[in-house]
């Protein structure tokens, strides 16, 4: 009988299984053996892989449990992992994010920030600040009589003044990593009976791989995903938007539509064309209609023409000089009966959602979660409180400073240099048994 611990590390070997006390068989099985610390907790781990029947492995637990080992709790194995630095917060964030990853990208994103793109990136950031801080505090100490502060403080200066050109180009990302990870919050306006229905019915049906009914966390609605060319879309099946808005021209209904406009990633206004086609009105005049009527007008014109798309439906109903009429860059012109336009309409929402998410790349590190955000913005404020206070004619240097430190405990916050109890647990318990 063998001793795991004797076996070649990291390599499988067949073997018989047996109970340590008794020496019976429990099974032939597949063995690894993993010394620390390389392994993915960092501790000495052992794998077995044993025919999976339930008489096997309650045999299997009785055993291991004389061995003091216990089933893993959720994320047991990445707690482990990240309080033996194997993995940053980051990095554990981004195993989360790939396990629950639903579409292409999400996916490339998630694994980009599981490999250690961001610890990284805000690992180089607290170099600077606890290079710089250093810096100055010998400045304070030893060199303010001997008016050293030309050389060394103004280095200083300037690495955290590019520190804080860096940090601003990173929060100023569109959010677009945010958006990747929670999903393109989507809503789909208009008159009724213009097609909201079936063009959501269609955007599902047909280009969602998971389909998934998601209950809203923060309000209570079902939300759709479709995932279209590998970006994640939340099309939210309120009554309150997919519902016809009825009576449009009444208050409520103008409100209503305004405030989802308002508070979506992206809108999609949709047009009948042959409404409109037989308005007498020319495209342009009758858009800028429908949206006042809609009460959004003033709102698309500020949004950005990625986050938002015109779709004329039933295309079916006009006639060929009629289609004349959306010979226009900014619309497209579909029919949710027979599918025509929908390769146009795809071409187009694919372009929108790759400007509103970008690719994730190495190149380009993106903010993934709100959480980050919030300590990076204190991280800025921190800074250019440091730079206004050391701008007083009769500064203290050494209060200036704890600025800079307020500002790595941020950045620590983020990676888990500096953490509490509540984050972790919070982080933690979202995964799943096993990982
Ligand atoms: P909503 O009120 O905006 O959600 O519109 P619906 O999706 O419920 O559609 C309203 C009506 O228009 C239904 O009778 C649909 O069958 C019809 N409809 C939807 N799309 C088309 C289309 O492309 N062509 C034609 N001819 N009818 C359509
Ligand atoms: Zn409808």
């Amino acid at each position: 009988m063998t001793s795991i611990s004797k076996l070649e590390p990291r390599r499988a070997f067949l073997r018989k299984i047996r109970d340590p006390e008794t020496g019976e068989v429990i099974d032939n099985g597949l063995c690894l053996w993993f010394p620390g610390p390389h392994s993915f907790t960092g501790e000495d781990s052992v794998e077995f892989h044993v025919h999976g029947g339930p008489a096997i492995l309650t045999k299997l637990m009785q055993a291991l449990s004389r061995l003091q080992v216990h089933p893993a709790l959720p994320g047991e194995f990445t707690r482990r992992a990240f309080y033996n630095n194997k993995l940053d917060l980051t990095e554990v964030e981004g195993l989360a994010d790939l396990i629950e990853a639903e579409t292409e990208y999400q996916r490339k994103q998630a694994l980009l920030q599981a490999d250690g793109i961001l610890r990284k990136l805000y690992n180089s950031w607290r170099k600077v600040l606890s290079e710089s801080v250093a810096s100055i505090e010998a400045y304070i100490d030893f060199g303010e009589e001997d008016n050293i502060e030309s050389d060394v403080v103004q280095n200083a200066h300037q690495a955290l003044g590019q520190l804080m050109r860096e940090l601003k180009e990173h929060l100023a990302d569109g959010r677009r990593g945010e958006i990747l990870r929670n999903g393109v919050r989507t809503v789909i306006i208009g008159e009724p009976n213009v097609g909201k229905s079936s063009l959501l019915n269609h955007l599902v049906q047909r280009n969602a791989a998971i389909v998934t009914p998601i209950a809203g966390t923060t309000r209570d609605v079902i939300e759709l995903t479709a995932n279209i060319s590998g970006y994640p879309v939340l099309i939210a099946d309120t009554a309150g938007i997919t519902e016809d808005i009825r009576d449009i021209v009444e208050a409520e209904g103008v409100r209503r539509a305004k405030s989802h406009a308002e508070n979506a990633d992206f809108v999609v206004v949709m047009v009948d064309a042959l409404k409109c086609a037989t308005s007498g009105m020319t495209w342009k005049d009758y858009i800028r209609e429908y949206l006042s009527l809609l009460g959004i007008q003033e709102l698309m014109a500020t949004i950005g023409r990625e986050r938002f798309i015109v779709i004329a439906n039933k295309k079916d109903l006009l006639k060929e000089e009629e289609k004349r009429h959306f010979d226009d860059a900014e619309t497209v012109l579909v029919s949710c009966r027979t599918e025509d336009g929908f390769q146009d309409l795809l071409r187009s929402l694919t372009d929108r959602f790759s400007n509103i998410c970008g690719n994730p790349s190495a190149e380009c590190p993106t903010i993934s979660q709100a959480r980050h955000r919030n300590h990076l913005d204190q991280c800025f404020r921190h800074l250019h409180k440091y730079f206004e206070l050391c701008a007083h004619e009769q500064h203290d240097m050494a209060i200036a400073a704890e600025e800079i430190h307020k500002a790595m405990r941020e950045l620590g916050r983020i990676t888990g240099h500096v953490s509490t109890d509540e984050i972790l647990d919070i982080i933690f318990k979202n995964f799943c048994i096993g990982k």
